[in-house]
């Protein structure tokens, strides 16, 4: 029963934005494609987290399985922490994808009850328009009638 070494292959190739050329003492490094090389940082793989490598840029439609660390191993101590701290940043991220939603459902709860609250208050003014000019009418009638009584 020996515990088996993860080695480093092709499951350690979970990139983080897209990968950055990579050059070594001013030489690019070619994959067996005869590609060159960028450099990822492992952040899939518990293993290796944190840890960059360069491997081959076709990995997503026909890898060639070249794939070599950069970093050294990481000490036990290490791996436990960034595994740690990734796993906080995680959950912070979801955190904040879930506040978000939140504060855009509450937004638009508030925008519909302004809404409402401005139909509501522009009917009003509408309904004021109409009685004020139904009273302007009525004065401007009694006037007339006032001034016909005068004449009469
Ligand atoms: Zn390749």
């Amino acid at each position: 029963m020996t515990p088996s070494s993860c080695a480093s292959s092709g499951s350690g190739r979970k990139k983080l934005g897209s990968g950055s050329s990579y050059e070594h003492n001013g030489e690019e490094i070619k994959c067996y494609c005869g590609d060159k090389c960028p450099m990822w940082t492992a952040w899939k793989n518990t293993e290796n987290l944190g840890r960059r490598f360069i491997g081959c840029p076709n990995y997503k439609t026909k890898p060639c399985g070249f794939l070599r660390w950069i970093d050294e191993p990481m000490s036990e101590r290490a791996r436990v922490l960034i595994n740690e701290l990734k796993m906080r940043n995680d959950e912070l991220h979801k955190l904040n994808a879930s506040n978000e939603v939140d504060a855009i459902g509450e937004l638009k709860a508030e925008m519909k009850e302004m809404q409402k609250q401005m139909s509501i208050a522009m009917e009003k003014v509408e309904r004021e328009k109409r009685m004020l000019l139904k009273g302007m009418v009525i004065a401007w009638g009694i006037c007339v009638l006032m001034i016909c009584q005068l004449y009469v």
